[in-house]
């Protein structure tokens, strides 16, 4: 049990753009830690650094006030999960969990002890002696799971554990997987490219897009006050509206929209609406569930956010609008209970005040 500081970390491969780009981050001792973002941003590129099956370009990395920079992987203490398991298919359950402790020389009393309590965190106690191949993939990749544990490790690393799993299975295995981490007090750092599955499971999410870091923060933080367009954009569903900076008074900034239509949005030091200043350029995250709609818009609404619907689509709880404003399509989900709307219609839209959040381009 550790803390994890990746210092300014890079991976740069010869005649290639960077695959993590000066990465900072502090992982602390027992959180939940989750590298987000899409296919080929770097996260198990990051992650491997940290196992140290790859050298950083440049960067060190830290568990607790040690470098391990130069450590051997073998020395690192880390347990690791990967997408396919790596498990000895032909290898009794046993077997494979033994695998960690037969290579640190642990005595045969105490091997059996471990692997015990092992098998128990993850709910395998009965199948110790069944082959792998004679397992669903839900338990493989307990096995998996319980194999990384069962050296206490410093440092838990999972890549997409659960990418093979279907739909159901996959929701109960991340709960699972969370509260035994919880039980075991492990750090954790975790990569998924599936958001729900990130904000479902960390105590704090970093967002990473082409190597950049873009933003590190607790899944409600990320979702309600994503630093930048991307983040707005992955996290969730948002409509991302450039618009041009009126003024700063105190608590918030003004911005104009394209049509004119003046937002205000809240002015929270440590993110982009408390550096800019009138006559930037700048840009507003709206949510789908945070925009009112009015069909056929008497005068009084008209001009604030007008548009035409282009699609409508029920989905059961509610239904999803996309609409057509100045060229470019506002996404706005409404209760079924709303008026409902149908392509072709004039409708006006009115964010709710304090949903309005400004963003970096
Ligand atoms: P992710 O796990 O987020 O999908 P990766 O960390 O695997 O992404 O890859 C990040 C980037 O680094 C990708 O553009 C990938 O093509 C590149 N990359 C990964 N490994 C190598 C390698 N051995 N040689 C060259 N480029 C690589
Ligand atoms: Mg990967």
């Amino acid at each position: 049990m550790t803390s994890v500081f990746l210092n300014g970390i890079s991976k740069q491969y010869p005649g290639a753009k960077p695959s993590v780009s000066n990465l900072t981050v502090t992982i602390e001792d027992g959180e939940f830690f989750t590298l987000l973002g899409p296919s080929g941003c770097g996260k198990s590129t990051t992650l491997r650094m940290v196992a140290g099956f790859i050298q950083p370009t440049s960067g060190s990395i830290h568990f607790g006030d040690k470098d391990v920079t130069n450590t051997a992987p073998n020395k690192r203490d880390t347990g690791m999960v990967f997408q396919n398991y790596a498990l000895f298919p032909h290898m009794s359950v046993r077997g494979n969990v033994a695998y960690g402790l037969d290579v640190r020389g642990v005595g045969r009393q105490e091997k059996a002890k471990r692997i015990n309590a092992a098998l128990a965190q993850v709910g395998l106690e009965e199948l110790g002696d069944r082959r792998i191949d004679m397992l669903s993939g839900g338990q493989q990749q307990r096995v998996a799971l319980a194999r990384a544990l069962v050296i206490r490790p410093a440092a838990l690393l999972l890549d997409e554990p659960l990418s093979n799993l279907d739909a159901k299975l996959r929701e109960e295995t991340r709960t699972e997987i969370r509260s035994t981490q919880k039980a075991a007090g492990t750090t954790c750092l975790y990569v998924t490219h599936d958001q729900a599955e990130a904000m479902a499971m960390s105590d704090r999410v970093a967002v990473l897009n082409a190597g950049e870091l873009h933003q590190v923060a607790s899944p409600r933080v990320v979702y309600n006050r994503p630093a930048t367009a991307f983040v707005a954009k992955f996290i969730g569903r948002s409509n991302v509206l450039p618009c041009t900076v009126l003024g700063v008074d105190g608590g918030s900034v003004s911005v104009r929209l394209a049509d004119s239509t003046v937002l205000k949005a809240p002015r929270v030091e440590g993110t982009i609406s408390a550096r800019v200043s009138a006559g930037d350029q700048a840009a507003v995250s709206l949510r789908p569930e945070s925009i009112a709609l009015a069909i056929n818009p008497g005068p009084e609404e008209a001009g604030k956010l007008t548009g035409r619907v282009v699609t409508a689509e029920f989905t059961g709880a509610v239904n999803i609008y996309e609409i057509d404003w100045q060229g470019q399509r506002i996404v706005v989900s409404a209760p079924d209970s709303f008026d409902r709307a149908e392509p072709g219609d004039l409708v006006a839209m009115a964010p709710h005040q304090d949903r309005v959040w400004m963003v970096e381009p």
